[in-house]
């Protein structure tokens, strides 16, 4: 058996609360599956930290970090200190270091969870996001025009390489899975970028003739999502298009409190870094009532990731159970402590390693 070594980043706000029982939960599984084993390192990196040394991290922090076999943070954010600075000092230069250019975000609807949707079930898809060009690139800028009046330009920058490999992990993940792939687009208007996206994402797909492959405009696509969610596998998106995509699908499956990511390295070069898509929620910090699913299915990814398919599984299992038997935080309508959650997860992913035993 390997031991696996994980970097535990809590960060600020519920960040350490929901933290807390994914730890919890990776412990009782070493100390129940005696194929697991797990070494966690936690850092204490996050904006009080910034605030006493005036850096977010270590001159060598990233370095601390590389050796890792995964990172599991939680969130990071608070009035004391510029958002700019935790993105840009701490969240941005990991995912660029480790060139985590593949954001993952199931979009899968739990039982027991409710929806907007008039008939959400079996609602499973994954949302591939470009992670590392596209939209979100610091070529612009503010200037003037002729007449001297004040302007904003935005370049997007897609590179063939940049396009091909998420798209080339998407289809790998697709056939593993045995999933149609659809391509977020826009190239029906002038925009150069996406017409050379579509032409990348088209070559690739040679490569995989059995994956069928469909082409949607974003704006219908967006539509599309709540008419037909049912139909997607894989939904490869732009790093722009992604990051409206999966905010939608998160809504569309119980929201903010439950949904997980990950920030992968798929070369393996790198660790790649788990974390729930929500933030340091300071308005319910302190109060012991977030819930900690979005946290602990992260840390479910951080498994599969680690080649542990099975143990990501009954996570969601134990997740989906807890569920069915009543347990609701706040943001779900319900008065459970994020404590009471926790246990309750841990009680059920117990009970399944028991069963496992025997
Ligand atoms: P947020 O996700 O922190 O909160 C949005 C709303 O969702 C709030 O009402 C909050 O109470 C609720 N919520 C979020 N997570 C919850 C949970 N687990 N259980 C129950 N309710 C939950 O977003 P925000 O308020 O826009 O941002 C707050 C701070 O977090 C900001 O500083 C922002 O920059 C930061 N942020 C960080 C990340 C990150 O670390 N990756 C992501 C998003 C926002
Ligand atoms: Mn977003």
């Amino acid at each position: 058996k390997e031991t696996a070594s994980i970097a535990i980043l809590p960060g600020d706000g519920i960040g350490p609360e929901v933290m807390n029982e994914a730890v919890l939960l990776l412990q009782e599984i070493e100390d129940y599956d005696r194929t697991f084993s797990c070494e966690m390192n936690e850092f204490p990196w996050n904006s009080a930290y910034y605030l006493e040394h005036g850096r977010m991290m270590p001159a060598d922090g990233l370095a601390q970090l590389r050796s890792f076999d995964a990172i599991l943070f939680g969130a990071m954010g608070d009035s004391s200190v510029p958002d700019e600075v935790t993105v840009w000092d701490f969240i941005m230069p990991i995912r660029k270091q480790f060139q985590q250019y593949i954001n993952f975000r199931p979009v899968k609807k739990l039982e027991g969870i409710r929806s907007p949707l008039a008939e959400s079930e079996d609602v499973d898809f994954v949302i591939i996001r470009e992670n590392a060009e596209g939209e979100y690139s610091n070529s612009g800028g503010r200037l003037y025009d002729h007449t001297n009046e004040a302007m904003a330009i935005q370049n997007t920058i897609m590179t063939e390489k940049g396009i091909r490999r998420a798209a080339d992990f998407a289809f790998q993940y697709a056939k593993e899975h045995g999933l149609p792939v659809t391509s977020a687009t826009k190239s029906n208007a002038v925009i150069h970028s996406m017409k050379f996206w579509d032409e990348v994402v088209q070559k690739t797909a040679e490569a995989f003739p059995e994956i069928a492959l469909e082409k949607i405009y974003v704006d219908a696509l967006a539509a599309y999502f709540v008419q037909r969610p049912q139909s997607f596998g894989v939904v490869l998106a732009s790093n722009l298009f992604g990051d409206i995509l999966s905010d939608l699908g998160s809504a569309l499956v119980g929201g903010l409190g439950i949904s997980p990511s990950g920030n992968l390295n798929p070369s393996g070069d790198y660790p790649s870094m788990f974390e729930p898509v929500h933030g340091s929620a300071p308005d319910i910090a302190g109060q012991g009532i977030a819930n900690p699913i979005a946290q602990i299915w992260s840390a479910a990814l951080m498994l599969d990731h680690l080649g542990r398919k099975d143990l990501h599984d009954m996570v969601v299992t134990a997740i989906e159970k807890t569920l069915a038997e009543g347990y609701r935080t706040k943001d779900l309508g319900g008065e459970h402590s994020t404590k009471e959650m926790g246990e309750a997860i841990r009680a059920n992913v117990r009970k399944q390693l028991q069963e496992v035993a025997v």
